[in-house]
């Protein structure tokens, strides 16, 4: 089991009032998986990217990354585990604008002490397609190109999962379709693990598995669904069975 939630809740004081951002959710991802995460605006998808990534820490339950439980952590270990295990994309891309796309690629390498970034930073642009423009600054670039650089950055150090934080959003819909066939490469070549948070229906749609969130609740699991709905059969199976 590559992540694994019990019971995770997390509130926010907002005025003077606490806000159930995720209320007692428990769930498991594989290796392997695309997840799309869904709900709507308030739901909690941010909230859970950003406490499975370590950004944000949970009040209660517990979340284990490749059996290591994140949330008690050192700050500094939290941020080795960013740089090594887990990738991040934001929807607003989050590159440097003083760096270059190979720079805003290494960078995370670089901060590790690895010794061959640039030529891993050169590899992981030309998974994204971007071989030939690593030495554009962001400004020089357009909305797609800039989050192939952040997916690239988030591949880089071959991280175990890549979670993205509705990464089309300022996109338009045919550059979301790139990125997104992007990614189902990247997931389906590399086996590279996909987390994204998105109300994009294409994404949805070739995602392997879908969750959803509502006011903080886990209301939908296409994978919990799909086990349940194969017991029903089974038992309606076994029933059919004891009547003939
Ligand atoms: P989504 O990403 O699905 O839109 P969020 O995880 O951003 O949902 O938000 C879930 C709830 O938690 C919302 O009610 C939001 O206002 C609240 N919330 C999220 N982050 C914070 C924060 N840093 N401070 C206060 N409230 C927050
Ligand atoms: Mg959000």
């Amino acid at each position: 089991m590559l992540v694994k939630l019990t019971s995770v809740s997390k509130r926010y004081l907002i005025g003077n009032a606490w806000v159930d951002a995720l209320k007692n959710i428990t769930l498991s991802m594989d290796k392997g998986e695309l997840v799309a995460l869904t709900g709507p605006s308030g739901s909690g998808k941010s909230t859970l990217l950003n406490i499975i990534s370590a950004l944000d820490q949970s009040d209660s339950g517990s979340v284990l990354v490749r059996g290591v439980n994140i949330g008690t952590l050192s700050e500094h270990k939290r941020s080795v585990l960013r740089r090594r295990q887990i990738g991040i994309v934001f929807q607003s891309f989050n590159l440097m604008p003083v760096l270059t796309a190979l720079e805003n690629v290494i960078y995370p390498l670089v901060l590790s002490g690895v010794r061959d970034a640039r030529s891993q930073g050169v590899q992981a642009l030309r998974d994204v397609g971007l071989e030939k423009l690593g030495s554009l600054r962001p400004a020089q670039m357009s909305g797609g190109q800039m989050q192939r650089v952040a997916i690239a950055r988030a591949i880089v150090a071959q991280p175990d999962i890549v979670l993205a934080d509705e990464p089309t959003a300022n996109l338009d819909s045919r550059t979301s379709e790139n990125i997104m066939r992007l990614v189902e490469n990247l997931n389906r070549d590399q086996g590279i693990t996909f987390v994204i948070s998105t109300h994009d229906a294409y994404i949805t749609n070739l995602a392997s598995r879908v969750i959803t969130l509502c006011d903080g609740e886990l209301v939908n699991d296409s994978a919990v669904a799909a086990v349940t709905s194969a017991r029903q059969t089974l038992k309606r199976v076994g029933a059919q069975e004891t009547q003939t």
